[in-house]
């Protein structure tokens, strides 16, 4: 029987959830430790006595990747769309939204900013909010808690187009408020109690895609990334990260020297474009604290 072919909803050791052609979720194990599977991956398939095995890994469009220490791991694959949680000062956190800004740029992923708890005193956050909105960044108000803007999100993932959509935040925003409104059975995850800990919210370190139904022919697979704190991009080149800069990057091929790190080479077209206030300072910033993080992480 040749194999079938699924798409990853879980991933714990080597174990996985399939979302099989049908509609039906398998559960399954991993044959290879070689294969490298993520949640998002197209896979095939194929039963093996009483298990059901994952035999192959097809090439994903797309990966997104963070690093921790010396490791990368590939944390969600073949994106449409990545969706940044965020919310006012003091939890607004421009070197979060930049880094994965970055990652997204670099594999292609277009963003959207999503500014929740906006019932909340927005003033302090305006300013850092108008730099995403000149990039070109789509940004969206919601309230999970009181439910407005909630409707406009649920357009945007209505879009039949978005096949695959991923929510990352730092933990606190709000994520996992707003995907209780989306998808009341992502509650387990976040209401959760740990029977070890008796903790009564567990850490979620895996991401996880949810089915969102909602006024779609075909569901969207929603992944829920882990809540973190910092997003790890030392597996990236350090001239990676000029070029996922976009507006530096623009700036970038009009300096004098093209292996130009626009820190104090003369004649930098991205120190001009900061002079005249084309950039923003707070990206800029983050540009140096990320390529000197790279650089600082490289083996030699
Ligand atoms: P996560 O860590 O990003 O998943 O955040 P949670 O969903 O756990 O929410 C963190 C805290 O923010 C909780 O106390 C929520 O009740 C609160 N919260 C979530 N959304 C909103 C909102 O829209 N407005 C306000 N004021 N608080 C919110
Ligand atoms: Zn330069």
């Amino acid at each position: 029987m040749s194999p079938s072919v699924g798409r990853i909803l879980r991933t714990s050791r080597r174990f996985v959830q399939i979302l099989d052609r049908s509609g039906a979720i398998i559960e399954a194990t991993v044959s290879s430790k070689a294969l490298d599977v993520t949640v998002g991956d197209a896979v095939e398939f194929e039963s093996k006595g009483v298990e059901t095995v994952v035999v192959k890994l097809i090439p994903a469009r797309n990966s997104l990747a963070r690093s921790y220490r010396n490791e990368v791991w590939r944390i969600a694959a073949n994106l449409d769309h990545l969706f940044i949680v965020a919310s006012v000062f003091p939890l607004f956190n421009n070197t979060f939204i930049d880094k994965v800004l970055l990652v997204a740029a670099l594999q292609s992923i277009p963003v959207t900013l999503i500014l929740n708890k906006n019932d909340l005193d927005l003033s302090a956050t305006r300013e850092a909010l108008l730099v995403y909105e000149t990039l070109g960044v789509p940004v969206l108000f919601t309230s999970a808690k009181e439910g407005s803007g909630i409707d406009e999100l649920r357009t945007v993932l209505g879009t039949e187009s978005l096949r695959i959509a991923a929510l990352t935040g730092v933990s606190g925003v709000g994520k996992s408020s707003l995907l209780n409104q989306l998808i009341p059975q992502a509650s387990t995850r976040t209401g959760e109690v740990s029977a070890r800990t008796g903790q009564g919210r567990q850490t979620t370190t895996q991401a996880v895609a949810y089915l969102y139904p909602a006024g779609r022919i075909e569901p969207l697979l929603l992944i829920d990334l882990p809540g973190m704190q910092n997003f790890g991009v030392n597996h990236l080149r350090p001239n990676e990260i000029s070029y996922g800069f976009i507006e530096i990057a623009e700036h970038a091929a009009r300096c004098e020297f093209s292996n130009c790190r626009h820190l104090a080479e003369p004649r930098c077209a991205v120190k001009d474009a900061l002079e005249s206030g084309a950039i923003a300072p707070s990206r800029y910033e983050s540009y140096l604290r990320i390529l000197t993080e790279v650089e600082e992480a490289q083996p030699y």
